[in-house]
């Protein structure tokens, strides 16, 4: 008998039809003998229309309310999945997150797990219980309610599945896996039968979001075997895990995308010592990550700075930036909230070289202008405008003949 963690996401708990049917998969686990851990996502779309709810009431709500909000989501779907499994006849025990034992530290709508002490998911296995999980949300010490950033559901199994020292975490989706890229951009894309914790993590901080990043990270961390696969179907999905072939694949393994960027510009910044953390230490108190960063050749001592933040941040950052702008004689600042950011992703491009000249190339021949670059050991991200992403995936994907990739 082993202990498998399930985690459904929104599409696939969107209606009652679909909850029974997530059910009928949950008893199917359980007939095999197996104990199973759930963890759900609030039903469709549900988390957006309650931030769009609370902006009706109030443009810029109190990050401690809004989280308590949003947190009903996942609590609605997560009893109405233990009454499906109670209704076909198995014991099912639905928990909050803080229930389950989800601690988290205090920064709202991005929270992170801090401790997790699974002991009443525990007792209520050892009675026997299917017992399912509200994902995406904790709990402070001070017993205020978090949650763990949009997505963050996947992260919440794949701590719990650690937590437990469960066989696997199974993250169960709209797609039948991970893909070469997005497959709704992209029709050929391939759906791949095994990815290495390093390369999903970098598509996933790069914006594929059929993995949150921090549950990736996780299941590095603590070596927890990740299958993604489809709730609606039977096809073997993607295996996420250590150990997989490395140096034998010398290519790009797989294109991400990203609208949610936005680029800040400081321009006629003088150049002298403490001007980049006169920037960004406000951003970092303020608990908004700033991503690639570029300052240019000063002439004549003054020069200009340009970084991106999420574009989720920006409404939160630009009054910051506009402050420090003044403090530092900073000419003017300015935001851009058109942008998106495409990445080619792959262990195999370590010290190989042609990789980027083929990738500006691409975007070239599509007319793309490169904004900014920016890149590591295993990608290389380009900031385009949004209006472009598509065509940007699609010449990529094309350019490294990812249609061909053997799997
Ligand atoms: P869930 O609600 O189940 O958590 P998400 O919408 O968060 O599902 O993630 C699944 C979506 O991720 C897919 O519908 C797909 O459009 C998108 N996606 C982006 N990149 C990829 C990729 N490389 N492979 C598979 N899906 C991807
Ligand atoms: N419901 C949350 C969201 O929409 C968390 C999740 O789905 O993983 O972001
Ligand atoms: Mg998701």
């Amino acid at each position: 008998m082993a202990l498998i963690v399930q985690k459904y996401g929104g599409s696939s708990v969107a209606d009652a039809e679909k909850i029974k049917n997530v059910a009928r998969r949950i008893a199917a686990t359980r007939d095999k003998g197996d104990e199973v851990v759930v963890v759900v996502s609030a039903m469709g779309d549900t988390t957006d229309e309650l931030i769009q709810l609370a902006r009706q009431i109030n443009p810029r709500p109190p990050e401690r309310e809004l989280d308590l909000l949003l947190s009903t989501g996942e609590i609605v779907s997560c009893t109405l999945m233990a009454m499906a499994l109670n209704y076909m006849g198995y014991k099912a025990v639905s928990l909050t997150g803080a229930q389950a034992g989800i601690e988290t530290d205090t920064s709202h709508s991005k929270a992170r797990i801090l401790r997790l002490e699974p002991k009443r998911v525990v007792r209520e296995l050892e009675r026997g219980n299917v017992v399912v999980v509200a994902g995406f949300q904790g709990v402070t010490r001070d017993m205020d309610v978090t949650t763990l950033g949009r997505g963050g559901s996947d992260t919440t199994a794949v701590a719990l599945a650690a937590a437990l020292r469960a066989q696997r975490c199974e993250i169960y989706t709209d797609v039948e896996g991970v893909y070469t890229a997005d497959p709704r951009i992209v029709p050929e894309a391939r759906k791949l039968k095994e990815i290495g914790y390093e390369e999903m993590l970098e598509l996933a901080t790069l914006g594929a979001k059929v993995m949150h990043s921090r549950a990736v990270e996780l299941g590095q961390l603590y070596n927890v075997p990740i299958l993604v696969a489809s709730s609606f179907t039977d096809a073997p999905g993607t295996m996420i895990r250590g150990g997989t072939a490395m140096e034998v694949r010398n290519r790009v393994r797989g294109i991400a995308h990203d609208v949610n960027v936005a680029k800040i510009t400081l321009v006629g910044v003088p150049d002298r010592p403490g001007i980049a953390a006169a920037v960004f230490q406000p951003l970092a108190k303020a608990n908004i990550s700033v991503d690639t960063i570029v300052q240019n050749a000063s002439i004549n001592n003054i020069t200009d700075l340009t970084f991106t933040v999420a574009r989720s941040d920006v409404d939160k950052a630009m009054p910051i930036v506009r402050e420090v702008a003044k403090t530092i004689g900073a000419k003017e600042c300015a935001s851009d909230s058109t942008l998106a950011k495409v990445s080619i992703v792959g262990t195999g491009m370590q010290g190989a070289p042609g990789y980027a000249a083929t990738m500006f190339r691409a975007l070239s021949e599509q007319g793309i202008n490169i904004q900014l670059i920016t890149t590591s050991e295993i990608r290389i991200t380009c900031i385009i405008s949004e209006d472009r992403v598509k065509d940007a995936v699609r010449a990529l994907h094309k350019a490294f003949e990812l249609e061909k990739a053997e799997l």
